[in-house]
């Protein structure tokens, strides 16, 4: 029994159907999802309503054994993978090729192939750590530890002291900066380096047709081995559910607590995001125009300005200039909009539980900066606030998108230190939501491992 239809619930029900298990998913809206549904958005064009841009879920070792390419997901890349603008009217370019980024970071290139080339160069087995459990991997993967887990437990600000040059300093904390946590913080550069070693392996694709693709193609999984989907089934209570050799949950720490009837447990939730979809009759008007076939662009200026305005959200301000995360799916993917037209993706990140009505304005506030004439080009808009967040989805408690705080603490004993992290003290009862190790993302691999947890437990017993 699976209680949630994000991507980390289907695909511990993916799992859990091929090896056998006869598998209902429950899910509170009426689609399947959670973090990855595409919606219309007007005249045909369609946006993603939470996430968009995949390099995790293209290198994720649970997609890649489920196969989902067979399954119906295509991956579609952007000429440019990433783009980071500045004042002066030049922009940091990040490339799939590893090569290309050094080759463009001038003096840094040496130390970025030192720093993220060393990481990506092994990633098939660096992987294995970020996608999983700290502790466990640390065990298990003690040289990988040894080359990633150091520098990812600095601070994302002292990592970048490791460059000169304006350019990698920004392309680095801006995959930092992610992770909704101050960059001051221990770990945020390791949210940073497995980012950028994840997208000069694998890319950072969209999906054909929008974010839905993903989690249609573990639906497909499930349904073909023989599982059910149950929509407009919200779950209030473990004891509705029928008899079951196991449930697992797709929901945060706070959650479980309220299903189970138990005391509330000391987890904090993280900043929210507000977010602005936009169609435009022409390609995003960018200053820099290299950017216009970028697929992902990271908006604030330098890596002190970006480290500023994170360090202001994470203590309850909505700085006007915050840090913008925008993504451009038609420059991969021409079938999300009509002919000549661009789909804008943009996020914020705000204070948990900001009903700032402002907020969106600071996204704007981004786009005058670095792309000046925008506001002529818009067909439709649509907002999305911290509240619409938490109306959305039950998991995004204050809007916080990410299950949880990805405090130093939350990151490793997430949602606890426990040598099984996916386990709760209730008997047969498992969490599988991004709570759960490695974290926030599209990549499945919190429900994979919740799933393995189940197998190996059901084997013991047997
Ligand atoms: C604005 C935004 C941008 C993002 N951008 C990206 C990105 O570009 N790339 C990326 O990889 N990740 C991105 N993410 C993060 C990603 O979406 C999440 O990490 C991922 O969806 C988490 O998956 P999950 O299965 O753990 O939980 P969820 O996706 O939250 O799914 C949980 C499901 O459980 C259901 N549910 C909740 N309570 C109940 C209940 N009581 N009974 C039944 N069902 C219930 C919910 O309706 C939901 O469908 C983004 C998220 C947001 C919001």
């Amino acid at each position: 029994m699976v209680v949630g239809a994000g991507p980390n619930g289907l695909t511990a029900a993916a799992r859990l159907a091929q090896e056998g298990w006869r598998v209902t998913v429950f899910e509170a809206a009426d689609t399947i999802g959670g973090g990855s549904r595409t919606k219309p958005l007007a005249d045909g064009a369609v946006y993603d309503v939470c996430s968009a841009v995949h390099p995790f879920g293209a290198s994720s070792p649970a997609f890649e054994a489920l196969d989902l390419g067979a399954h119906g997901l295509r991956w579609a890349h952007p000429p440019i993978p990433l783009a980071h603008p500045f004042d002066d009217g030049t922009a940091a370019l990040f490339h799939r090729d590893i090569d290309a980024t050094i080759a463009a970071l001038g003096v840094d290139g040496a130390r970025w192939r030192s720093t993220v080339g060393s990481l990506a160069a092994d990633w098939t087995n660096v992987r294995h750590l970020a996608f999983g459990p700290v502790l466990r991997g640390a065990v298990e993967h003690p040289f990988a530890m040894a080359q990633f887990g150091l520098r990812a437990a600095l601070p994302a600000v002292l990592l970048v002291r490791r460059f000169a040059t304006r350019e990698a300093k920004a392309l680095l904390i801006g995959f930092a900066a992610h992770s909704g946590a101050p960059l001051s913080s221990p770990t945020t550069a390791g949210v940073g380096l497995a980012l950028a070693a994840a997208a000069h392996d694998a890319g950072m694709p969209v999906a054909v047709g929008g974010s839905q693709a993903i989690v249609d193609a573990l639906a497909t999984v499930v349904l073909q081995a023989g599982g059910e989907l149950v929509c407009d089934h919200g779950v209030n209570s473990l004891s509705e559910l029928p008899e079951a050799d196991a449930v697992l949950l797709d929901l945060t720490p706070r959650q479980y607590a309220q299903l189970a009837d138990r005391p509330l447990p000391r987890w904090k939730y993280g900043v929210a995001a507000t977010k602005l979809d936009l169609l435009l009759s022409g390609p995003m008007p960018w200053t820099a125009s290299a950017i216009r076939s970028a697929g992902t662009v990271h908006l604030g200026g330098p890596a002190e300005e970006i480290a500023l305005s994170e360090k202001a959200t994470a203590t309850g301000s909505v700085p006007d200039h915050p840090f913008v995360i925008v993504a451009q799916p038609v420059v991969a993917d021409p079938s999300r909009a009509p002919k000549g037209h661009h789909v804008i993706w943009a996020y914020r990140h705000v204070p948990n539980g900001c009903d700032d009505e402002a907020a969106p304005n600071g996204i704007e506030i981004q786009f005058d900066r670095f792309a000046p004439g925008w506001r002529d080009l818009v067909v439709h808009r649509r907002i999305t606030t911290a509240a619409d967040y938490g109306a959305y989805n039950a998991n995004y408690i204050g809007g916080d998108i990410a299950g949880g705080a990805m405090t130093p603490w939350q990151t490793i004993a997430r949602p606890r230190l426990a040598f099984d992290q996916y386990r709760t003290r209730r008997p047969k009862v498992w969490l599988c939501s991004q709570s759960t190790p490695p974290g926030p993302g599209v990549h499945g691999m919190c429900g994979w491992h919740a799933a393995a947890s189940v197998l190996r437990h059901a084997a013991r017993a047997q």
